[in-house]
C-alpha cells in the first residue's frame, strides 16, 4: 500500500464526437504516474486535453481506451467503494456552482459533514485567507475569494490526493503567494497533489515534474529544471560596451564572464547572465516561438 502509486495512467483515450467536428481526439494516448506525496503539473495549451484528463481520473467523465487507477482504484468502475474512494480525494474544479445564498462559513462547515477525518473549518477558512469573509453571502465574493472558496472546500475533506484545475485563476499576487504555501504545507503533510496551471512560474514554484500536453499526447515528462533540455541550455550573455547593448550565447558563462571582467578590469556593466526560463522553454516545445 505504502509503495503503491497515486495516480497510474496508461494509454487513456477520449474523443468527442460533435456535428460540426465529427470525432475528435481529445486525449490520444496519456501514460501517468505520479507518486504519492508527488507535486505534479499538467501544463498545454487551450484545448491540449488536461481537464479532459484531469476528470476522467476524478471520476467525473467516461473514457474511451487505456488504464487508470487512482489511489489503487478505477475511478470509472468504483460501484459502493464510490464514497470511500471520494472521501480520500479533494478537487477543485475550473467552476463550482453551489448555493450562493449561504455564507463561507456555512458552505464550509457544511462540505465538512461530507467526510469522515475533515480538518478544522476555521482552520481552513483561515488557511486561505477568508476569514474576513466568514460571515460573507457567496454571492457577495469577489472573484479570487470565490476561488478561494472553491480551494477551501477542496481541503476540508483532507484528502491523500488533490485535483486542482487551474487553480488560482484570478488571484493577486498576495494570494497566489499565500496558496503556494499552503500547498507546499499540505505536501510536508503527505498530500499527493495534481495541478492543471497556465502559469508557468506556479508550476516552477510548485511542482516536482511537469507533463506537457499537446493535442492530447505527453511531449515530455521532466523536471522544471530540465525540461526540454533547460539545464543544458546555453546561457545569455549581456553587458554595455561603447553605449551599446552586447550579447553571446555561451555553454561555460562563468568562463566568459571572468575573460568579461579582466577585459574590463573588473565590473562588467549592465552585466547579465540568463538561462531560458520554463516559459520559454515550454513555448518553444509547443511551437509558439
Ligand atoms: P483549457 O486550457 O482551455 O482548459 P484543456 O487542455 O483543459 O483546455 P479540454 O477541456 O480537455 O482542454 O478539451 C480538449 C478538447 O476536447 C478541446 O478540443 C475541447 O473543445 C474538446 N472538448 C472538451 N470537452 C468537450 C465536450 N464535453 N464535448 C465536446 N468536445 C469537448
Amino acid at each position: 500500500m505504502v509503495n503503491e502509486s497515486a495516480i497510474f495512467v496508461r494509454g487513456l483515450k477520449k474523443s468527442y464526437t460533435s456535428k460540426a467536428n465529427g470525432s475528435k481526439d481529445a486525449v490520444a494516448g496519456i501514460d501517468l504516474d505520479v507518486s504519492r506525496g508527488e507535486i505534479f503539473a499538467i501544463l498545454g495549451p487551450n484545448g491540449a486535453g488536461k481537464t479532459t484528463t484531469v476528470e476522467i481520473l476524478e471520476g467525473y467523465r467516461n473514457r474511451d481506451g487505456g488504464e487508470v487507477k487512482v489511489l489503487g482504484q478505477d475511478p470509472a468502475k468504483l460501484g459502493t467503494d464510490s464514497w470511500a474512494w471520494r472521501n480520500r480525494i479533494g478537487i477543485v474544479l475550473q467552476s463550482t456552482n453551489d448555493s450562493q445564498d449561504l455564507s463561507v462559513a456555512e458552505t464550509v462547515h457544511h462540505f465538512a459533514n461530507y467526510y469522515s477525518n475533515p480538518r478544522d473549518p476555521e482552520a481552513v477558512i483561515h488557511e486561505v485567507g477568508l476569514t474576513d469573509k466568514a460571515m460573507a453571502r457567496i454571492q457577495t465574493l469577489s472573484g479570487g475569494q470565490r476561488r478561494r472558496l472553491d480551494v477551501a472546500l477542496g481541503i476540508i475533506g483532507n484528502p491523500e490526493i488533490l485535483f486542482l484545475d487551474e487553480p488560482t485563476t484570478g488571484f493577486d499576487p498576495e494570494a497566489r503567494r499565500a496558496f503556494w504555501d499552503l500547498i507546499h504545507k499540505l505536501r510536508d503533510e503527505g498530500t499527493t497533489i495534481l495541478l492543471t496551471t497556465h502559469y508557468l512560474d506556479e508550476a516552477e514554484a510548485l511542482a516536482d515534474r511537469v507533463a506537457v500536453i499537446v493535442d492530447g499526447k505527453i511531449l515530455e515528462v521532466s523536471t522544471p529544471e530540465n525540461l526540454g533540455g533547460r539545464n543544458t541550455a546555453k546561457a545569455r550573455i549581456s553587458w554595455l560596451e561603447n553605449g551599446l547593448k552586447q550579447e553571446i550565447e555561451s555553454d561555460s558563462p562563468a568562463a566568459e564572464v571572468v575573460k568579461l571582467s579582466s577585459r574590463f578590469g573588473g565590473e562588467v556593466p549592465e552585466l547579465t547572465v540568463i538561462r531560458p526560463s520554463l516559459e520559454d522553454i515550454y513555448l518553444k516545445m509547443i511551437g509558439q516561438v
